[in-house]
């Protein structure tokens, strides 16, 4: 993706969602979407901040919550207990190598799954995501 194809498509999805437009947000959101990928809060911080010296690491936490909170980034569970975040908020699931530890998306259409709506003791199910573990063709060549 280009950088202004990023621009265009992060300001649309921003005024969608009805979030001010600040200037952290925009950078969070702009680099997420370009960068594409699982990167954690520390990595989105150290890459914003090669283009913005001054923004701070509770600035993008920040930012990314915000974010989060209308539906514009999506947590992903992983290992370490680090989360990770993706711009990518269509549902998919995820692989993950167990060797190296790579994250990679899985198209929702690459296997059958169907969860039910409601799970016993009358919980609702609104979205779902499955972690394919296992060994990635890179690992394997090894
Ligand atoms: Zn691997
Ligand atoms: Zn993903």
């Amino acid at each position: 993706m280009t950088k202004n194809e990023a621009r265009t498509k992060v300001e649309a999805r921003l005024r969608e969602a009805e979030l001010r437009l600040t200037p952290q947000r925009f950078a969070v959101l702009e680099c997420l979407t370009r960068a594409g990928g699982h990167p954690t809060a520390d990595e989105l911080a150290a890459e914003i901040n090669r283009r913005f010296p001054r923004a701070s690491r509770a600035t993008v936490y920040n930012a990314l919550k915000a974010l989060r909170d209308a539906g514009l980034v999506r947590e992903v569970l992983s290992e370490q207990a680090v989360t990770r975040y993706e711009s990518n908020v269509e549902s998919h699931h995820h692989f993950v190598c167990r060797v190296c530890g790579r994250l990679e998306d899985v198209p929702p259409d690459a296997f059958a799954a169907t969860p039910p709506a409601r799970l016993e003791g009358g919980h609702s199910v609104e979205t779902y995501e499955v972690v394919l573990r296992g060994v990635c063709a890179k690992c394997k060549r090894k």
